[in-house]
């Protein structure tokens, strides 16, 4: 049979492992670390337990169809429940909101907390499923590099409806719109950073997230955000996929317009189909480095990265719940540091997760996990030494004052993650976290293809390709990639 060779085990590169070997391929996966996942793998110190990276876990049929497709119960794998409550937000007035998965429920609180019509939100989540259903089959299902994509009954209907999509407008104009309550334009424009943009400057096509999250759900796996990874490894090993770890891809050798093989620690590995799972930017400037580069699309701003803090926190807060937030006062003015100045703001939005809310055997009895975590701008060569200091400060304050406690005092374990060791640790451009960002109408498209326009039998796959960012898009793209080699 036919030999492919997957570069990467990321989210997407097991996921095309599982993928090919339904199209009948042999596949080898070479992994530059010790272990699979990349961006999606854990943390263990003293007793604590910590997904390193996402957190959030939406569309799951996307992970039960690797299952299916292999015959196998997809429970027997990976379990996970809905969450009733998607975050907990609070704000430095006293006030806060869940957003429950209830929707009606929802509104309620929000009508009896903050005065906004229950109407409203109603109103607004429609707008978003009617997004989801003009564009999803477009955007996220197909390439947008194949002419067939543009040429179908969906694209001409969706043509023909841009302005009611929101092309023309941006994230926090319609939010304006939409809500009264500035807390709620506040609470939607979040969704941007979904995938690492800006609500000030990115389409308001974006409001596509909150559909996913309100109307399909927001989900936990049982044994942790890392069982994502652990069970698609699974699923393909037991298919036959052969893992190699420890080894770096030097470069994607290519003969005559054709790419042929890898190599690896100074040897020479030949295949039929060459899959790309490391970051595209990345990629071009290393493994491809031979080749004719794609300028304007390695040019594109990148998303924003992230600055964490792995806390094992010996006291229990009730009120907090697996998803936290905690807003900064002036939105507009975080997110002009995060992406203007490219530096951090003295009062940040604050993210907490919590595994050991619905996973209680994460953290020592009576502790939590806390996953802590506030949005930076992408390296380019900040001080960052003084910058995690300076936000370390700024997180403890908000947290002290939101929660009326003394963190630091409470803190028994630290890890830090940022992004010069997201980029040494997953390869990804800048530690940006999703790729692209989407801050202008025209990122959509100029996202990398899932196949190579010049090097035949070269194809591509997650965050950094088309369609984007975050588990759901990298698990399509791995899809959308192994169709085409049907074709
Ligand atoms: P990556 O995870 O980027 O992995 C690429 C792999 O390729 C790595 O294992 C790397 O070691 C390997 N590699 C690179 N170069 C080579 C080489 N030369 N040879 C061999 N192997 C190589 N998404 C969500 O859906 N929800 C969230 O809540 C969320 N939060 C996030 C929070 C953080 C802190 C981070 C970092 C990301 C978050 N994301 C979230 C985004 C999500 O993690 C990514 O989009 C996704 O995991 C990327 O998967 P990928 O397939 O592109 O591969």
């Amino acid at each position: 049979s036919k030999k492919a060779i997957i570069i990467g085990s990321g989210i997407a590169g097991l996921a095309a492992a599982i993928r090919l070997i339904h199209k009948g391929f042999e596949v080898s996966v070479f992994e530059a670390n010790s272990y699979p996942g990349g961006k999606l793998s854990e943390i263990i110190i003293n007793g604590y337990r910590f997904d390193a990276g996402p957190s959030l876990f939406t569309l799951p049929e996307q992970m039960e169809e690797l299952f299916l497709l292999s015959g196998k119960d997809p429970k027997k794998y990976f379990d996970y429940i809905k969450l009733p409550v998607a975050c907990h937000y609070f704000w430095e007035d006293g006030k806060h909101i869940k957003t429950w998965a209830d929707i009606n429920k929802f509104a309620d609180e929000v009508e009896t907390k903050l005065g906004e019509p229950a109407e409203n939100i109603r109103k607004a989540l429609r707008k978003s499923s009617y997004i989801y259903d003009h564009l999803a089959p477009l955007f996220m299902h197909r390439s947008l590099h194949k002419f067939g994509t543009w040429t179908n009954k969906e694209a001409l209907k969706s043509y023909l409806k841009m302005g009611k999509l929101g092309i023309f407008s941006t994230m926090h104009k319609t939010n304006s719109r939409n809500f009264d309550h500035p807390k709620l334009v506040q609470l939607f424009n979040r969704y941007a950073t979904y995938n690492g943009s800006n609500p000030y400057e990115t389409p308001a096509t974006l409001n596509i997230i909150p559909h996913l999250e309100f109307n399909i759900g927001a989900f936990f796996p049982k044994k942790g955000m890392h069982d994502i990874t652990l069970s698609l490894y699974r699923l393909a090993q037991e298919l036959g996929a052969k893992f190699n770890f420890n080894s770096k891809v030097e470069e994607i050798l290519v003969e005559q317009g054709k790419a042929v093989g890898v190599m690896v620690n100074g040897q020479k590995i030949l295949g039929d189909l060459i899959v790309n799972n490391m970051d595209m930017v990345n990629a071009y400037k290393t493994i491809l480095r031979k080749q004719k580069q794609p300028t304007k699309l390695l040019d594109q701003p990148k998303s924003s990265s992230a600055l964490i803090f792995y806390w094992g926190i010996k006291k229990v807060f009730p009120e907090l719940d697996l998803h936290n937030i905690l807003f900064s006062d002036n939105y507009k003015e975080e997110f002009d540091h995060i992406f203007h100045h490219r530096s951090i703001y003295h009062d940040p939005t604050v993210y907490i997760n919590i595994t050991s809310v619905y996973k209680p055997d994460d953290a020592p009895k009576g502790c939590m996990n806390w996953f802590t975590m506030i949005n930076v701008p992408n390296n380019q060569g900040q001080n960052w030494d003084k910058l995690i200091l300076e936000a370390r400060r700024f997180i403890i304050q908000k947290v002290n004052r939101i929660l009326k406690t003394d963190i630091e005092s409470l803190i028994e374990v630290e890890e830090i993650l940022e992004p010069r060791t997201i980029e040494s640790k997953t390869s990804s451009a800048n530690g940006a976290l999703y790729g692209n960002s989407s801050n202008n109408k025209y990122a959509a498209f100029l996202r990398h293809a899932n196949f190579s326009s010049q090097i035949k039998n070269l194809y591509f796959c997650g965050g950094s390709v088309h369609p984007g960012g975050g588990i759901p898009l990298c698990l399509l793209s791995a899809k959308i990639m192994s169709e085409m080699i049907a074709e």
